[in-house]
């Protein structure tokens, strides 16, 4: 087990960002090409520690090691690459056009500057891509990170650490607070410049509130429940294992899982009975692991349990598996549109389908989740799927296929709704780890400025001709100050 692998008290917290805020200093004032030079360095531990890291994913979260590869491991090597030639790139200065009638001679540029601290909070369920998500840019940027792992995975957590200390990051960067909610209040509570968090609804909104009372600006990634929907025209062959990869991967305990399917009604039948086929030929196991902690387990039973209640039928599945935290791959029909599995996050390997008459009802349908991830559209009609896919109400939207854009580095993963408004990767998600600063040189060397004291009756008279020009034009303003006016109007 790794040595970073350690719990800290809440009375710790403070020390540790203070530690990070010193170390900050100094790499904040580095070139962002010589921070990329470091973060190369990681990159290669990163590489080294493959299969222990994905060992120990699989170990803690009882996911299929394929999945740990897949999901966990493969695209940070992507992510590393990105980031390292993306973050200088997009802290070069930017020069920006002043107007120079308006302001002779001066020189503005714009540069994104670190926050200082960033704390990062995370889930369970990807332990090694979530935080490194953020970490990455993060550190890129010029920050410093003091991460908060979740207690379900703290080997993974620890092992990811050590190679950004393997791979040359300075002491103090990135600090690991190991612990449970306790430890991730206080975080939230110290002297951190802004919060990045990854987690459910209701701990979304605790972090939000105690962020508030310090004014720390907070990034927050929630849950979902999220919807596909299949539409006449869909090519069935790739619908089906298409949807039943995006709602039993990572055993659909998944942020962007699907939750919900719509089908429409010429084609409902035959997608519902190959769905059920296919699903039925998932194996446990390998395909399709274990729930990771008790309480995922639990909630997956009442939700299933509250289905059936409410007059829903078990097409297949509906059952614990043989192995512990095991559930068996389950599709659910004629299901009551207020049962739990299509208003709660289910997060687990279950899924209602919804016979519907309309494109439009489907959309409508799946519009009225309290959550707006991620959505797919399965159809052969591109052009009305890109229509549809803006009256969405989510954050990314796929055609005929799901979800797996949040392993794209280049392109933005965030929500709305009760998904959260935080954005992980693309350079919106770097400005959100960084603040632009403005710098501003004048070389003017007049004795004053227009607008500095005394103001005396020009100042008023220049406002009134300089609307005078952009409502009627040059001609209505003669002598000077119309041909000042003009001057400006041309350089706009
Ligand atoms: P969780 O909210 O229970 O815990 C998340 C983290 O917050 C853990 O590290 C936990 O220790 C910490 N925490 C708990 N109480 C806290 C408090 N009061 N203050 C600060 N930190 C606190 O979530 P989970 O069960 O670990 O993860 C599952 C949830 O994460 C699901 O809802 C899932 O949809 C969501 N998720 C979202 C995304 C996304 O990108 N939107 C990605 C993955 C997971």
């Amino acid at each position: 087990m790794s040595k970073r692998v350690v719990q800290i008290g809440v009375q710790e917290v403070a020390a540790r960002v203070r530690e990070a805020r010193e170390a900050e200093r100094e790499w904040a004032r580095r070139a962002a090409s010589e921070r990329a030079g470091v973060m190369r360095g990681v990159r290669a531990a990163f590489l080294d520690a493959a299969e222990a890291i994905v060992d120990a994913t699989a170990r803690e979260t009882g996911k299929p090691r394929a999945e740990a590869w897949l999901g966990d491991f493969i695209p940070n090597v992507d992510l590393f690459g990105y980031w390292i030639k993306e973050a200088p790139r997009l802290q070069r200065p930017e020069r920006v056009w002043l107007n120079p009638i308006n302001f002779p001679r001066k020189r503005a540029t714009i540069e994104l500057v670190p926050r200082g601290v960033v704390a990062l909070i995370t889930p369970w369920n990807y332990p090694v891509s979530i935080p490194l998500r953020t970490i990455v840019p993060a550190l890129l940027a010029g920050n410093a990170v003091v991460w908060k792992p979740s207690e379900v995975a703290p080997e993974v957590a620890g092992l990811v650490a050590d190679t950004f200390e393997k791979g040359g990051l300075p002491r103090g960067l990135l600090t690991t607070v190991m612990g449970e909610g306790d430890v991730g209040d206080a975080v939230v509570r110290a002297e951190v410049d802004h919060v990045v968090f990854t987690g459910g609804l209701a701990t979304g909104r605790l972090v939000v509130r105690a962020a508030a009372e310090r004014m720390t600006s907070c990034s927050l990634e929630l849950g979902g429940k999220d919807a596909a929907i299949v539409l006449d025209d869909a090519n069935l062959d790739r619908a089906i294992p298409g949807v039943a990869w995006g709602a039993f991967t990572n055993a659909g305990q998944n942020c962007a899982g699907i939750e919900r399917v719509f089908v429409t009604r010429e084609v409902s039948k035959k997608f519902i009975d190959g769905l059920v086929a296919y699903t039925a030929t998932l194996k446990s196991g390998s395909d399709v692991g274990a729930l990771t902690t008790d309480r995922q387990f639990e909630i997956v039973k009442a939700h299933v349990a509250d289905a059936v209640e409410r007059g829903g039928k078990v097409r297949v599945g509906g059952k614990p598996g043989r192995g512990k935290r095991e559930f068996e791959p389950t599709v659910l029909t004629d299901v009551a549109r207020d049962a739990k599995v299509f208003t709660d996050e289910t997060f687990g390997p279950v899924v209602p389908v919804e016979v519907v008459e309309t494109a439009d009802e489907a959309v409508r349908r799946a519009n009225e989740a309290g959550y707006g991830l991620t959505a797919s559209l399965w159809t052969a009609d591109e052009a009305g799927a890109v229509k549809r896919a803006r009256v969405l109400e989510c954050g990314v939207v796929s055609v005929n296929n799901h979800a797996f854009t949040g392993a794209v580095p280049s392109l933005p993963w965030t929500g709305v709704k009760g998904s959260g408004h935080g954005i992980t990767n693309s350079k919106y998600a770097f400005f959100e780890l960084t603040r632009p600063k403005t710098l501003l040189v004048d070389r003017l060397g007049a004795a004053r400025e227009p607008w500095w004291f005394p103001y005396g009756s020009r100042a008023e008279a220049l406002g009134k001709a300089m609307v005078e020009v952009m409502r009627h034009g040059p001609s209505r303003v003669p002598g000077l100050l119309g041909a000042f006016a003009s001057r400006w109007k041309e350089t706009e």
